[in-house]
């Protein structure tokens, strides 16, 4: 039986594109050659690659905006130092919503100063930051848009006159925002994209090449967008199932469509948590991500009760991060409301024994 996959990432993934990944590992669109052994510039590939590419700046609003879209490797990890390294010449502004972003801040230092424009780690990360004042003379300003470990998530951002750059890596094409205000995206493809391996970078090619520092070449926007995304082997794999997930999602609707679902998912988890008293959310409501959503059971008696009611349903992945505790039920775009709809039912059922 498939189970109800709630895990944060790597994640639960649509069915038709595990299909498809698995039969393109035997064999790709009847070449008689699997796409893991094939060459990265034969004509299959470079199409797969500039279809992804293409795929997220459609699906993002971005085409014909001056960005491009890159798939890189080293994680979004290797980007809280990738945008340093092109961006921060002086001076550069993080928001502190969590471990990801605390990550980020720590491998900007060592190009540059960095400044907490603000913080919510007094409390535990539980809330996002509001009326952020931003000061003017930044390189850039960092954001994490949804904090996985903590349920939290931006759902507006701060008007900005300096390049705003966002770590999108657990709710990237999960609602409709105006992307166009950012100046560099990034996202490591395990939640809502693929497997792990691959990274996407969106970047405005315009804010590039205004450092002084030499930058590596692996390392270096410019040269990755001058090579097309191929200035080392990609990770074909990882990109070939980012771009059946992001042609998955178009046809779909795109984000409206898949925002929509979303919504109702968050709103099923959120309203249980609110009504049952056996449970509680962890993040400011105000605050709450639609993406991951942490709890915990306000009576300690009742925990193996709930635990052993989920196993039994096939419920996957619910453990909370080790620095919240409680319960996380992460909702990427791939699953089902049913799965929710499993979970929410056990919910009440807990209500009833208690
Ligand atoms: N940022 C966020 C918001 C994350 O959730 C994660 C974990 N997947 C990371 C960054 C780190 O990503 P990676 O493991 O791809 O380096």
């Amino acid at each position: 039986m498939k189970k109800h996959n709630f895990s944060a990432g790597p994640c639960i993934l649509p069915q038709e594109v595990m299909l498809k990944a698995a039969a393109a590992v035997q064999e790709l669109d009847g070449i008689g050659l699997s796409l893991i052994e094939i060459s990265h510039r034969s004509k299959e590939f470079v199409a797969i690659i500039e279809k992804a590419r293409s795929l997220a700046l459609e699906l993002l609003g971005l085409e014909n905006k001056g960005y491009q879209a890159l798939f890189l490797q080293g994680g979004a990890s290797t980007q809280f130092l990738n945008v340093a390294y092109n961006l921060l010449e002086n001076k550069a502004g993080y928001i502190n919503t969590g471990t990801w972003s605390l990550k980020a801040i720590k491998e900007a230092r060592l190009f540059g100063e960095v400044i907490e424009v603000a913080s919510s780690q007094e409390q535990n990360f539980n809330h996002i930051p509001k009326n952020i004042v931003v000061p003017s003379d930044l390189d850039y300003l960092h954001l994490t848009s949804n904090n996985t470990i903590y349920g939290t998530q931006f759902k507006s951002f701060p008007d900005v006159a300096v390049p705003l750059v966002c770590d999108m890596s657990s709710d990237i094409f999960s609602r409709q925002l105006d992307f166009s205000k950012f100046d560099l995206i990034y996202a490591g493809a395990q939640k809502n994209m693929g497997p792990a391996g691959t990274v996407l970078v969106v970047v405005k090619e315009d804010i590039l090449g205004k450092v002084s520092r030499k930058i590596p070449s692996m390392c270096n926007y410019q040269v990755h967008i001058e090579k097309d995304s191929m200035f080392n082997t990609p990770a074909v794999f990882p990109v070939y199932v980012s771009m059946l997930t992001m042609q998955w999602l178009k046809d779909l609707g795109g984000i409206a469509a898949i925002e929509e679902l979303n919504e109702k998912k968050a709103n099923l988890i959120y309203s249980e948590i609110d009504l049952n008293p056996v449970f509680s959310g962890i993040a400011k409501k105000e605050d709450r991500s639609n993406m991951n959503a942490t709890f915990n059971i306000t009576d300690d008696t009742l925990v193996e009760t709930f635990d052993k009611m989920c196993l039994e349903a096939g419920i996957s992945g619910i453990k909370g991060h080790r620095s919240v505790g409680g319960y996380r039920a992460s909702m990427y775009n791939a699953l089902p409301l049913e799965s929710v709809g499993v979970l929410v039912d056990i919910m009440s059922e807990v209500e009833r024994k208690a």
